[in-house]
């Protein structure tokens, strides 16, 4: 059936972005209730509006574990509604909860966030043909059965991952060198996504963003050229695989960074398949009670 904007009623926000905001709302006569995404759209024509939204991402989403599901945009005065599954949180609200109660994120969870977002990843470029663009810890959401899922996947590039929009304020840089000082700004690879993957374990397992809290946008964007590839201290007593995994996310060069498959064999992700012991549900529940 057809759900129309004016048939959804408001429950709560359930997060605010530099977009938009985000809120649950019930879908009275069904009963169902969806995570609607809000964005203003200054664009008038409804065929331009549509391009914002790969409708592909929508239908096929279903059929991927590793995607929250997208049932599909409306637009009501002027905005574009974006409707998908609801979640519990985000990977961001999550982390900090931990770092915010000394609860350290095990070795585990971090491997299974990995590993979910590399199969995500690899069914949208495989499947879908498509890139993500914005990987960051606000685009990984969990839920309380233990489910791992990226979100605000096909909307259109232009909007996310800019140079402009980090040089926003509170915006951190999770794109790749390339991106920034690169020849060919304009032709985005998966390796791209994969940079932003290894910065987004760095900042979950440190419980901070690598690059430098009181530099300006210009400055960490400075960084990310110019430094090192960031990594994790070793005494917090992560595993040589992970902190290998890590550095081959973050080679700077893009033509070496590798790709899913290569990834997908990472004795890092390996293991985190074959892992049985750990109870990520219990862990979610745990950290938001
Ligand atoms: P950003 O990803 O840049 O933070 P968004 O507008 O995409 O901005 O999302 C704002 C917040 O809304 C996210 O940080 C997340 O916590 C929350 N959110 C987004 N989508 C969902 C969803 N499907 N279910 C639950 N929470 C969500
Ligand atoms: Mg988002």
């Amino acid at each position: 059936f057809t759900v129309t904007a004016r048939d959804l009623v408001r429950i709560r926000e359930l997060g605010r972005g530099a977009y938009g905001v985000v809120e649950e709302m019930k879908h009275e006569a069904s009963g169902l209730v969806f995570a609607v995404k809000r964005i203003h759209s200054s664009v008038n024509d409804e065929s331009n509006r549509r391009t914002f939204i790969e409708l592909d991402a929508c239908v096929k989403s279903g059929c991927c574990p590793q995607m929250v599901r997208f049932y599909g945009a409306m637009y009501r005065e002027g905005d574009v509604w974006i409707c998908m599954e609801v979640m519990d949180t985000s990977l961001d609200k999550f982390y900090r909860i931990c770092v915010d109660t000394n609860i350290p994120r095990p070795e585990p969870f971090i491997a299974k966030v990995a590993l979910c977002v590399v199969e995500g990843l690899n069914f949208m470029k495989e499947r879908l043909n498509l890139i993500h663009r914005d990987v960051k810890p606000s685009n990984i959401l969990l839920n309380r059965m233990g489910l791992v899922k990226i979100c605000d996947f096909g909307i259109s590039g232009h909007l996310t991952n800019s140079v402009a929009k980090t040089m926003h304020a509170g915006c951190k840089p999770y794109m790749p060198p390339e991106r920034i000082d690169g020849e060919q700004r304009d032709s985005y690879g998966v390796q791209a996504d994969v940079w932003s993957l290894g910065i987004t374990l760095v900042e979950i397992a440190s419980g901070s963003h690598p690059y430098g809290k009181w530099k300006t946008p210009f400055e960490q964007l400075k960084q990310v050229v110019k430094e090192n590839p960031p990594t994790v201290d070793r005494d917090l007593g992560y595993s040589d695989e992970f902190h290998d995994f890590i550095s081959q996310c973050l080679i700077k060069d893009c033509m070496l960074r590798p790709k899913y498959k290569q990834l997908l064999e990472h004795p890092f992700l390996v293991n985190a398949r074959q892992e049985s012991s750990f109870d990520m549900g219990a862990f979610v529940k745990r950290v938001l009670e």
